[in-house]
């Protein structure tokens, strides 16, 4: 994938990426995702856990994967300050960085590919190695 000359993206607030598409999406925490976001909502990091989130093979989410997210109202955000990683950094994730992925989960499903701020090859690499940081976290 050739990104020599940048991306532009630019989130329209449709809210696709926080709703259900009939099919699972998990929401992953890393350990400090969750810290930020029981910060934000104003619950301890044992009552944001037992409230909000149940654990898969091992890996924190918001629980009800098949469900829209919780915090999602009116195709907007309701934690932005504090959403997790992998909502900070969509669209650009290690597993979407090639031609493949890009047009066929990212590009046709987020109106925002394309649109508004462009992105440099090094802000795009710099976000994707924070985004794997936190899937190893
Ligand atoms: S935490 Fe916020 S940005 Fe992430 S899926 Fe839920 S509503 Fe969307």
């Amino acid at each position: 994938m050739d990104l020599s000359k940048g991306i532009r993206f630019e989130c329209q607030g449709t809210g696709n990426c926080c709703t259900s598409r009939g099919e699972y999406g998990y929401v992953y925490l890393s350990a400090d995702d969750a810290k930020r976001m029981a910060k934000v909502i104003g619950v301890g990091l044992r009552e944001f856990k037992r409230e909000y989130c149940e654990l898969t093979d091992g890996n924190l989410h918001l629980k009800n994967p098949d469900q829209d997210c919780r915090f999602v109202k009116d195709a907007r955000c309701m934690v932005y300050e504090g959403r997790p990683t992998q909502c900070r950094t969509w669209p650009f994730w290690p597993e979407n960085m090639n031609a493949k992925s890009w047009s066929k989960d990212v590009k046709s499903f987020c109106p925002g590919v394309g649109k508004g701020k462009l992105y440099s090859e090094k802000e795009i690499r710099a976000i994707v190695r924070e985004q794997a940081r936190a899937e190893r976290s």
